[in-house]
């Protein structure tokens, strides 16, 4: 499916909306440049969880765990990595089997790691307005 936002808060209120569609062990890929609204939609994910801790970007830890909602979240940004063993070194393989919710920022690092998981793909879009975003999302889980 594709949707349209024309803010940061709507990208967040479909976010919000996969969130509480989300089932355990759901693995959310995202595609997109620096500042297509990656982290947004994750807030929104977070929000739909139940997730009420502000949810910053894992930059520089490469993952955040939050374990207060419906679901823990594991939110992950691969942009520092450097082949996908690294992410069996850093040992980030078990939280695929953590029945939580992994969303993955940058996940074209590790195309081949999760395609296992049936990842829903999200990929975000700059429109023609700055504000503008399209929202491709498949399987869509709503
Ligand atoms: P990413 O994680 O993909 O790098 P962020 O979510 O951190 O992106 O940042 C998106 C930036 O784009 C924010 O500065 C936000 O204010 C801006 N923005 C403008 N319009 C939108 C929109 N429709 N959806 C999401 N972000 C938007
Ligand atoms: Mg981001």
């Amino acid at each position: 499916m594709i949707y349209h936002s024309h803010s940061p808060e709507e990208t967040e209120a479909w976010g919000e909306t996969c969130g509480k569609a989300l089932e355990k062990g759901a693995v959310i890929a995202f595609s997109g440049d620096l500042g297509a609204g990656k982290t947004a939609f994750t807030r929104g994910i977070a929000r739909g969880l139940g997730i009420t801790s502000p949810i910053t970007s894992p930059t520089f830890t490469l993952v955040n765990e939050y374990e207060e909602g419906r679901l823990p979240l594991f939110h992950f940004d691969l942009y520092r990595l450097e082949g996908e063993d690294d992410l069996y070194e850093l040992g980030f393989e078990e939280y695929f089997y953590r029945d939580g919710v992994c969303v993955l920022e940058w996940s074209s690092r590790a195309e081949e790691f999760l395609a296992q998981f049936s990842p829903i793909t999200v990929t975000l879009r700059q429109g023609e307005d700055p504000q503008q975003r399209e929202i491709h999302i498949h399987p869509c889980p709503w």
